[in-house]
């Protein structure tokens, strides 16, 4: 498909592809730049990217489906602004693998497709990526580690895109697997695949609202979480994450925060301490028990980190009422976005509709969902005529 678009429009063959899925952060709510642990899975959803190589040190990047082309060149490699921003995410892979030693003596012509939703919580930037990454370097003859890609991806979108995210978005999307959860110590920055319980689906509910001011409050939670660190240090001196201090401690020093601190850190802290019990929990297939660790990861979000809007509340209250569902919460970063559900095979279309419906008559707007399982990490593709 994406070789065919990529001939369409740029009427030859392309020369390598490559492609990497969504992910959804199973559990692990903004641990990952708080140095704790996370767990996440890739789904069958993806962006592809087709290139070839061009005579000149033109960089074309076309997206179907934005329909949207981008022209820039190797040597003025810089973020790009308004309509053109949408490319910061294939320039900042390309400089990052330009800085990593890639090698770049000729331009070429890139074409991206892609059937995850932007901004829903499945981090369709991350697959862009990751896609780009595999496609890159592939077209360059450039070897990197699967861990060392991920970071290039998560570098690019720190440094030349701005968003502050750590590793999870680009961790799962490259170390994902069929039937697979990965997990990630953040600290460390170990990656890990687990095996999924038989007979676990995941069902997404799309909101499509997105908090005006998502950026700047993932921002803001970001500075909020270090200067709680700041100030535990004081009583705590040999901590240097959040991730380090477990809810005995935390509450002990409770006064050192003031109460607006003391919410979000408690939603770290209690967040790194259910991802351990998520973990135990799987291993011996209780799946009820990780579904209660799902909930109360969606109530610490409402109550402590303050990144759910009603939205989303309003689906994981209906999730919670509704049979063979094990749990649901708020997937990404919060301020809008998706609810991940987590059921059983039982759990079906009638089922989700009559959530949308509830969405519907208290908003008057529609939420979509779709149900998804797990898919391979990025990787390079074949191109076929
Ligand atoms: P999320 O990662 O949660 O989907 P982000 O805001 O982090 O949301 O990333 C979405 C951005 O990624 C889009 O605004 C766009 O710039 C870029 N993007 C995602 N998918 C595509 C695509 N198919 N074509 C071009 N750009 C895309
Ligand atoms: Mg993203």
């Amino acid at each position: 498909m994406i070789n065919q678009q990529f001939t369409q429009k740029f009427d030859r063959e392309p020369a390598v592809s490559a492609q990497a899925p969504g992910r959804l952060e199973f559990i692990g709510n903004h641990t990952d730049y708080n140095g704790g642990p996370v767990l996440g899975v890739s789904v069958d959803r993806r962006i592809s990217v087709a290139l070839a190589p061009r005579a000149d040190r033109q960089v074309h990047l076309w997206s179907a489906t934005m329909d949207r082309e981008t022209i820039t060149n190797l040597d003025s490699i810089t973020p790009l602004t308004g309509e053109d921003s949408w490319a910061n995410y294939a320039l900042g892979v390309l400089k990052e693998l330009i800085d990593a030693g890639m090698k770049t003596p000729h331009g070429f012509d890139m074409a991206v497709d892609s059937d995850l939703p932007p901004g829903a919580g499945l981090s369709s930037s991350a697959a862009f990526e990751l896609s780009c990454g595999y496609g890159m370097s592939a077209l360059f003859d450039f070897e990197l580690e699967r861990a060392d890609m991920a970071r290039v991806g998560r570098r690019a979108e720190n440094n030349f895109v701005g968003m502050p995210c750590g590793i999870l978005d680009q961790g799962v999307s490259a170390f994902g697997d069929v039937d697979c959860l990965v997990k990630i110590d953040c600290e460390r920055e170990e990656f890990n695949r687990l095996p999924l319980p038989q007979d676990v689906h995941f069902w997404v509910f799309n909101t499509a609202k997105k908090h005006s001011l998502v950026d700047s409050l993932y921002g803001e939670r970001h500075r909020e979480c270090m200067e709680s660190v700041k100030r535990l240090q004081a009583a705590l001196p040999n901590i240097t994450c959040l991730a380090q201090v477990n809810s005995e401690q935390l509450e002990a020093n409770h006064a050192l925060l003031g109460d607006v601190l003391l919410r979000r850190a408690r939603h770290i802290v209690g967040e790194c301490e259910r991802v351990r019990a998520v973990e135990l929990a799987l291993k011996s297939g209780d799946m009820r028990a990780v579904g209660k660790m799902l909930f109360e990861s969606h109530d610490s979000s409402r109550i402590n980190f303050e990144n759910s809007i009603a939205e989303l509340d309003l689906l994981v209250d209906e999730l919670r009422r509704t049979d063979n569902v094990w749990g649901a919460r708020l997937t990404g970063g919060g301020f809008g976005g998706a609810v991940m559900a987590v059921t059983n095979s039982a759990f079906d279309q009638k089922q989700a509709e009559k959530n949308v419906q509830a969405y519907q008559d208290k908003f008057g707007q529609q939420a979509t969902f779709f149900h998804t399982q797990t898919g391979p990490g990025a990787h390079r593709t074949e191109v076929t005529a």
